[in-house]
């Protein structure tokens, strides 16, 4: 029944993994979504916003207030110049991403963008009738790119120069970026983030950016938003979103935000998506935004000591495990416990040791490419994730 172009996008493992969890009682480090709430103050502000009658159809285009907090926003944190007109607020991020594949995707043309990926973006563009065009991260690769200052582990993901460049065609349309990256944990810094937007630029490409996870970076690394870099803010939507920064994924507030014409254009296919939504969520994220500095410095130092209990069990339960530079998400290589596939594993793993995570072959076009590595989320409480550690220590092979 369903079309041709989505058969191969029907994958359900985390709804699978999940499930799993839950029948075995599994501690889930599958899917990434926090399990604590987000600020007390925006969470109270919704309810009032409910309450007050904040619930009917906001403007097309978003709240005012919440338009005007972004450009503050990009201002505060990038030194950016927009203007707030040139913000349209999107039901999550992944509508935002949605909306600019469709606007700019004609069928045949090609989109470039590093795998793994988020998984919305190979259906996105698989809707579109586009030709998704990926360029491998790779642990190892361009290994200066993400210093590890302790030198013992081994560092994150990177990308290959020469590899990025020969995905690049005459019918490149769009880049597709994420930084921070889910799910390998890399940061693309000031160079690589350079070459990507000189070739976009070459091959008269559109750059679109998910930052969603911008407040997430570890170890004193910045994050380097491409539409700071020299030339790139006429070419680049930057996208981001409440759900991860405010620790409320369920509320889908996304926004983007670029060139007036590549705005429009998104916004005409947006509006026919869903209209709008979240109109009581809307001005509540808005005061969010403004939260002091205090905020997003504890919500990434926090986020970094779960990076590191986390890293430090998976370490001691012996997998090789990956440096996450950003995002909640650490990955590690099965293959030092006796795996040679990820998926394999993850199947496994909660009937052994209670406890659930996701194979990094489903987010590849390229499975082979994915195949011994296993992505854990570390946004959990840490009594969960201490609990979780424990669990996963049992794996260790007993020794004779
Ligand atoms: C979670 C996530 C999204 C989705 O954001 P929503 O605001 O929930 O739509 C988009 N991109 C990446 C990389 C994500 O991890």
């Amino acid at each position: 029944m369903l079309v041709e172009r989505m058969r191969p996008h029907t994958s359900t493992i985390f709804a699978e993994m999940s499930a799993l969890a839950l029948r075995t009682g599994a501690i889930n480090l599958g899917q990434g979504f926090p399990d604590t709430d987000g600020p007390p103050s925006l969470l109270a502000d919704a309810a009032a916003n409910i309450g007050s009658g904040i619930n009917q159809y906001p403007p097309g285009v978003g709240a005012p207030e919440l338009r005007a907090a972004v450009a503050e926003h990009q201002r505060r944190f990038y030194g950016m110049d927009v203007d707030p007109d040139a913000v349209l607020v999107t039901t999550g991020a992944t509508e935002a991403i949605a909306s600019a594949v469709l606007a700019f995707c004609e069928p045949g043309d090609e989109v470039v963008t590093f795998q793994p990926y988020y998984d919305s973006y190979a259906a996105t563009i698989a809707l579109a009738g586009a030709v998704l065009r990926p360029v491998p991260l790779r642990p190892n690769a361009n290994a200066n790119a993400n210093p590890n200052p302790g030198g013992q582990r081994p560092p994150g993901f990177g990308f290959d120069s020469d590899e990025l460049r020969a995905a690049f065609s005459s019918r490149t349309r769009l880049v597709l970026v994420n930084t921070p990256h889910n799910p390998t944990g890399a940061v693309f810094d000031r160079e690589q983030l350079t070459l990507i937007g000189q070739l976009a630029a070459e091959y008269g490409a559109v750059i679109v950016t998910d930052e969603v996870y911008e407040h997430m970076v570890y170890d004193g690394r910045e994050h380097v938003s491409m539409a700071t870099l020299p030339g790139m803010a006429e070419r680049t939507l930057t996208i981001s979103a409440a759900g991860k920064t405010f620790s409320v994924t369920g509320w889908k507030i996304g926004w983007v935000h670029g060139p007036a014409e590549l705005v429009a254009a998104v916004r005409a296919v947006k509006q026919f998506l869903t209209y709008v939504s979240g109109a009581p969520f809307q001005p509540a994220v808005a005061a969010a935004l403004a939260l002091p500095d205090s905020f997003y410095a504890q919500l990434a130092s926090d986020l970094q000591r779960k990076r590191d209990l986390l890293s430090a069990g998976l370490r001691t339960a012996g997998f090789t495990v990956f440096d996450s530079a950003g995002t909640y998400f650490v990955v590690t290589d099965v293959r030092p416990l006796g795996y040679e596939d990820g998926a394999e594993f993850c199947w496994s793993l909660p009937e052994r040791v209670g406890v659930a995570a996701v194979p990094v072959s489903v987010f590849c076009a390229d499975p082979e490419l994915g195949r011994p590595l296993v992505r854990f989320a570390f946004c959990k409480r840490d009594e969960v994730l201490t609990e979780a550690v424990a669990r996963l220590v049992a794996l260790r092979a007993p020794a004779g």
